[in-house]
């Protein structure tokens, strides 16, 4: 913009100036013009004027040649430009004066002579002066003749034409009186002419060797009856684009590229500083962070150092006093690492250190955070732990994670660890005391034979260490495969026909025999070991089942517990798929047991997975109906197959009014969508009445039989087979 302004105020400027000049040489042009028209007619007087005074002394004595020579000699000096003076009288030149001038016009018959004649009569006619350009003078030259025509009276007082008075003046004189030559000098082109009297015809008496061009300048020389034009104008024209016009522009075009280039610079300074600016602030803030890390950070690891765990364990005792919210500290300290460190040596020790926290890091949760103290020493805080259980349960894990075999350069290394765990806020209130009293704890488990926890709180440790015995046993149970499943039938209430079973988890503890579910199944939810647990009674339930089904001739279905971590396992479809296909069983033979906290926690992917497994044929239903969030009207947008009415509700029916209320709605509510439904714990008969006379199909329970090992429970089928009447009667009755 400001080029384009810059060209446009400059090229106007240019213009001004331009014009200014032109109108300038104009100004020359018209004064030269007048200049050398003033003289030309200087000449043209002096001719007339000459003639004038001839004219008047002839009148005096005209037959007084001798005086009129005289005279001629001394009017000539005066009259500088005209060359000779000529008496014709009758119209025939006779006298030349001076003499010593081209004596050849004598004779010549100025009204005869076509080339004069008209021009002489017309002299005679208006009787006044008149300047005559003839083409050639008598004298061989060109120029131009004033010429008066005396009249005389005769003896009556008549005036009669005498003859003509005629100054001569030839062309080099004007040429050099008009100082056409300075013209020359300064490049101008020039015309003196006149329009022919007589003809009209323009007649040229001088001009330059250079034509006339456009521009031109005229002036007027006042002759007797008419007037000379002098015509003026450049050599060569002027062009508007002559060269300093030209220069001018182009100047013009680099100022303004110079004020743009100028202005440009000046507006981006501001955006270049910003942008300057801001790339001095990142690298500031990156420098800073990098800085912050450094000294807030393990270079090894890339944990947290020291200062930053003082600093998040004020911040989280301030978050917990706020919210009144408990936390955990664990410190840890490996086990004998300064010998792996002497035999295997540094480097070694430090891809160890490093190996471990990327353990640590597995076993807990995102708000939890990692730090390292120095040499072998950790230090994890736990958010939102609510009881010493559930930090034995991370303990435990850690424990476990840390004493698998490692390959440390090649080589298999064992490694264990000690840990103390203090609780905030039963053990301590501040961040110093906390740490101190993991110390202690921890240095109570390195006593206390290494590999294991130790709580602060000595009352803790008891059960805490009992939980992490068992989740160490239950590990070593799936290895040695000491589960079993236990086999409770489930039979059509109208007729009285078992329908199938419900395999339930065993484990056959070496010193405490038969560990119930209630007892394992939390523990092994929280390490995570419910996943391979539970895929083991998944196959085994598909394998017994279809093992007993052929052996029967029968088509009972087989339904199986899933806890909330199978359901979410992305694996789960393949592993029942595996099961399925391992077993041979028929997909709707397996119903899968789920419970609404399970569906509610994200029912969309929920939906989704019950959807796959649908896809697959098996059957699915909701356990423990009733306890759960109940919300009724989800139950529609879940592929569902069957409800089971929760324990606790069918126990006090009929008694109990509100129980009954809420089983009685439970079957009309699976009936309404068209689901089956099964009453759990059926223990007795009236139980069994009421559940029939509210239409529910299937029940379970003790009454029909208790959970039974593989065998026991095919015996059992088979007494129900040959004693089929007798059972349905009990159902029947
Ligand atoms: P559940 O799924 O509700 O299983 C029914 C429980 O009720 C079983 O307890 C069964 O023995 C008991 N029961 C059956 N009939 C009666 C009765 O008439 N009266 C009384 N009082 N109880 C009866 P169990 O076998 O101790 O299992 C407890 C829970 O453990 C199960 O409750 C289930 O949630 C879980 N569980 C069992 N096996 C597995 C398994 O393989 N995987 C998973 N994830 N959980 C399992
Ligand atoms: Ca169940
Ligand atoms: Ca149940």
């Amino acid at each position: 913009m400001v080029f384009v302004l810059g060209v446009c105020i400059g090229g106007a400027a240019a213009g001004l100036l331009e014009r200014a000049r032109a109108s300038e040489r104009q100004q020359k042009l018209t004064e030269a013009a007048a200049a050398h028209g003033a003289l030309v007619q200087q000449l043209v007087d002096r001719s007339l004027s000459a003639t004038y005074a001839m004219a008047a002394v002839l009148q005096q004595n005209p037959t007084d040649l001798a005086s009129l020579e005289r005279l001629s000699r001394k009017l000539l000096p005066l009259y500088t430009g005209v060359d000779n003076l000529q008496l014709s009288p009758g119209g025939v030149v006779r006298h030349v004066f001076p003499a010593t001038a081209n004596q050849g016009p004598i004779g010549h018959d100025l009204l005869l002579d076509p080339l004069s004649r008209d021009e002489a009569r017309l002299t005679v006619e208006t009787r006044d002066l008149h300047i005559a350009i003839p083409t050639k003078l008598r004298q061989g030259k060109p120029g131009f003749v004033g010429r008066y025509p005396v009249f005389m009276a005769d003896s009556q007082g008549t005036p009669r034409f005498w003859g003509f008075v005629s100054a001569v003046v030839l062309l080099d004189t004007i040429v050099a009186f008009g100082q056409f030559d300075r013209l020359d000098q300064r490049e101008l082109a020039y015309q003196l002419w006149r329009s022919n009297p007589i003809t009209g015809q323009p007649e040229t008496l001088v001009r330059s060797a250079a034509p006339l061009t456009e521009v031109m300048v005229s002036t007027s020389i006042g002759v007797p009856r008419g007037s000379w034009q002098l015509t003026v104008s450049p050599v060569t024209p002027d062009s508007f684009f002559n060269s300093t016009h030209l220069a001018e522009l182009l100047i013009v075009a680099l100022i303004a590229a110079a004020a743009a280039a100028v202005t440009r610079s000046m507006l981006m300074r501001p955006v270049e500083l910003a942008q300057m600016v801001r790339r001095r602030t990142r690298s500031l803030r990156n420098a800073n962070a990098h800085l912050r890390q450094k000294a807030t950070h393990d270079s090894l690891t890339g944990l947290g150092n020291r200062a930053l765990l003082e600093h998040d364990l004020n911040q989280a005792i301030e978050d917990a006093q706020r919210n009144m919210g408990k936390f955990a500290v664990l410190l840890l300290d490996l086990d004998d690492f300064k010998s792996i460190n002497d035999s295997l040596g540094h480097r070694a020790g430090d891809a160890m250190l490093k190996v471990v926290a990327g353990y640590l890091n597995r076993c807990v949760g995102p708000e939890d955070a990692i730090y390292r103290l120095g040499g072998d020493e950790f230090v994890i805080v736990l958010k939102r732990i609510g009881d010493a259980g559930a930090a034995s349960a991370v303990a435990g894990k850690i424990l476990a994670e840390v004493a698998r075999p490692h390959l440390v350069q090649g080589r298999e290394t064992h490694l264990t660890t000690s840990l103390g765990v203090v609780l905030y806020p039963q053990d301590a209130s501040d961040a110093e005391s906390l740490l101190s009293l993991a110390d202690v704890a921890m240095y109570r488990a390195k006593k206390s034979g290494r590999n294991q926890v130790a709580f602060f709180s000595a009352a803790l440790d008891h059960a805490a260490q009992t939980r992490l015995e068992l989740v160490d046993q239950l590990r070593k149970a799936i290895r040695v495969e000491a589960f079993e499943l236990h086999y409770q039938i489930k039979a059509d209430i109208a007729s009285g026909r078992p329908v199938g079973a419900e395999a339930l988890l065993r484990w056959r503890h070496p010193v405490r025999g038969q560990v119930p579910p209630a007892e394992f199944i939390p523990l092994a939810e929280e390490s995570g070991l419910i996943v391979p647990i539970g895929e083991w009674a998944l196959r085994t339930a598909c394998m017994e089942a279809m093992a007993w089904n052929r052996h029967l001739g029968t088509s009972l279905t087989i339904a199986v517990n899933l806890s909330a971590k199978q359901f979410q396992d992305e694996a789960l479809l393949e592993k029942v798929r595996m099961a399925l296909a391992h077993s041979g069983l028929p997909a709707h033979l397996l119903e899968l047991e789920i419970t609404e906290s399970m569906m509610m926690h994200k029912p969309d992917e929920a939906a989704a997975t019950m959807r796959a497994l649908r896809q697959l044929g098996v059957h699915l239903a909701v356990d423990d109906f009733g306890t759960g969030y109940s919300s009724l009207g989800y139950l529609s947008r879940f592929p569902i197959h069957c409800l089971k009415i929760d324990r606790s509700f069918v126990q006090n029916v009929p008694a109990c009014e509100a129980d009954a209320t809420i089983a009685r709605s439970i079957v009309s509510l699976g009936k309404s969508l068209g689901l089956a439904v099964v009453a759990e714990g059926v223990e007795t008969r009236e139980q069994l009445d009421f559940l029939r006379q509210h239409g529910c199909d299937i029940a379970q329970g003790y009454l029909l039989g208790r959970p039974q090992a593989a065998a026991e429970f095919v015996a059992q089928l088979r007494t129900m087979d040959m004693a089929g009447a007798k059972h349905c009667e009990t159902i029947r009755e």
